[in-house]
């Protein structure tokens, strides 16, 4: 089909070129088992579509509910110039979120659920983000803060920016209620975002302490959030503690575990240290007895499996496994589920 008639087709139907899809907390509402869903990053920018078709094409026989696309700052680099000084110069290293979400739902009729972040974006920015979502028919959104640039120490947001992921989240609900940021749009379209945040049952790096970031958690779900993912974790029992301290501070909502196995020795410090999770002994000491990669692999998708065979016994609502870089690995654990 040539490009005019493609863009005849989308006239004659207005709607977008896939057929529409459903809404997270949809899913889970209409499943009697887990779901299963994935994440995945935006390659490095220079790299094509295909990689993400490469990646996820192995995985998309397990039907995933949906898969999330996360979202990443630009970072600050300094170059060197011909005449030996250096230049400070902005790069987003994995662009394309918003395209990727929609290329998945039109390649694979399967529901993308972007991540939007609070760091480096103004709330115009924002909205304009937003409203490219709502015409492609993206109707879910992760909402989050985004940590600190690298280079920082803390995160600050934007001159106009949002500076929780809470307040990210009252954008979107507002748009949903056709409320824009220019207050002269009268009657403007409203929006139709499902919306989930971020939960940690190791509780926030920055918060002093669980009841806190809890009670932060439950003011993004009263604002509208409809369910939460978590922060990786290796201990189930950490997960079943976090849901039973939501529920009896009152957040009702689905809560969705986050799942991701460990392939090298070098996770064992790095992960602890970049999302401040414990990775429990007898997960650590067999990772260090490993001789290989391949060793560390195995024992990484043995312990990702008894984590994800207990999870859908507890009747999870969805296993939600952060794939980046290691489809097969999770191949492997989600074959043996289904
Ligand atoms: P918030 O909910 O805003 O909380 C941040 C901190 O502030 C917490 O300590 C909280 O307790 C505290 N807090 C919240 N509200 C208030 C308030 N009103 N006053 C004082 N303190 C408050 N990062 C990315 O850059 N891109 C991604 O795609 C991405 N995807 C993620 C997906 C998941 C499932 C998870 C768990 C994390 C993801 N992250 C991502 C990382 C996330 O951005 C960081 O963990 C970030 O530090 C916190 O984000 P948040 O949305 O939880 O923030």
């Amino acid at each position: 089909m040539c490009y005019s008639a493609i863009e005849l087709s989308l006239q004659s139907t207005n709607k977008p070129f896939w057929n529409p899809l459903m809404k997270v907390i949809d899913h889970i509402r209409q499943s009697n088992d887990s779901a299963v869903s994935f994440e995945i990053l935006p390659p490095l920018k220079g790299k094509t579509i295909s990689s993400i078709y490469d990646h996820l094409d192995p995985l998309m026989e397990f039907k995933p509910a949906f898969i999330n696309v996360t979202y990443h700052r630009s970072e600050t680099m300094f170059k060197k110039k011909s005449d030996g000084t250096f230049e400070k110069v902005e790069v987003r290293k994995r662009p394309g979120t918003v395209g990727i979400c929609a290329a998945i739902m039109n390649h694979y009729q399967v529901d993308a659920v972007p991540h939007l972040i609070c760091g480096g974006f103004g709330k115009r920015e924002t909205e304009d983000a937003l409203i490219d979502l709502h015409f492609l028919g993206v109707d879910n959104v992760l909402v989050l803060r985004g940590d600190a640039p690298k280079n920082e120490a803390a995160f600050t947001p934007e001159p106009g920016g949002n500076q929780y992921a809470l307040d990210l989240l009252k954008q979107v609900v507002n748009l949903n209620q056709g409320i824009y940021l220019e207050e002269d749009i009268k009657n403007g379209s409203k929006t139709n975002f499902c919306i989930g945040v971020a939960g940690y049952p190791e509780k926030h790096f920055e918060s002093p302490n669980l009841a806190t970031d809890l009670s932060f958690l439950k003011a993004k779900v009263d604002a509208g959030a409809e369910y939460v993912t978590t922060q990786m974790f290796f201990d189930n029992q950490k997960f079943f503690d976090f849901v039973k301290a939501c529920r009896e501070n009152g957040i009702e909502v689905p809560i969705i575990p986050g799942l991701k196995p460990i392939t090298n020795k070098k996770q064992l410090s790095l992960l602890p240290k970049v999302f401040h999770v414990d990775i429990p002994a007898d997960l650590s000491n067999a990772v260090t007895k490993c001789k290989t990669d391949e060793d560390v692999e195995q024992i990484g998708t043995e312990w990702l499996l008894q984590q994800s065979r207990e999870l859908k016994k507890a009747g999870v609502p969805v296993l939600h496994y952060y794939t980046l870089g290691k489809p097969k690995v999770i191949w492997n654990v989600v074959k043996e589920l289904v």
